[in-house]
């Protein structure tokens, strides 16, 4: 696997002095932050990553398991490694342009701070925020809007919108 600024990202990574990323954190607390991210990423998956003590840092591995070390028991590491799990796909590369854009979402997301400024400025290079999947709290102002619309028609009208969108999703 093709993994090219794995050392840029590495070394952006340790210029992120964020206190709020760097609180320990119990095993069992790594993994409810894991369910936290996983879920709203992936509503409908039967599992998510499971969280296990390892050694040293971080590893993931694809979607499945997280092993973390003493060290990495922190919502930075954790970070990352669901990062990873959740741009396991395709031929990505590892510490890719989609993982960082992932990271940066999720960094954002646990810390109220953007950091991919400081990534690109730190030469790395970040994937826009369409090229990866959204987590579904950031679709919810499209979910009200619908919400309200359907909520302004009859109850007939609304039973003929219902049956389009059940016929439409049985096509796809
Ligand atoms: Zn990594």
């Amino acid at each position: 696997m093709r993994d090219n600024q794995r050392q840029k990202v590495y070394n952006w990574e340790w210029t992120l002095k964020d206190p709020k990323l760097k609180t320990k954190l119990t095993l069992q607390q790594c993994q409810e932050l894991v369910d936290k991210v996983w879920y709203r990423y992936k509503p409908n998956a039967k599992r998510s990553p499971v969280v296990q003590s390892g050694r040293g840092r971080g590893v993931a591995y694809n979607d499945t398991r997280i092993t973390l070390g003493v060290p990495a028991r922190n919502p930075h590491y954790v970070l990352h490694e669901v990062a990873h799990c959740l741009t396991c796909y395709g031929d990505l590369e590892t510490h890719g342009p989609e993982f960082v854009r992932v990271l940066c979402d999720l960094l954002d997301w646990y810390s109220g701070t953007n950091y991919a400024p400081s990534a690109r400025k730190a030469k790395v290079k970040v994937a826009g925020p369409d090229k990866v999947a959204k987590p579904i709290h950031l679709r919810q102002s499209k979910i009200d809007e619908a919400f309200k619309a359907m909520m302004a028609l009859t109850i007939q009208e609304r039973s003929a919108v219902t049956k389009m969108v059940r016929e439409k999703t049985k096509e796809l």
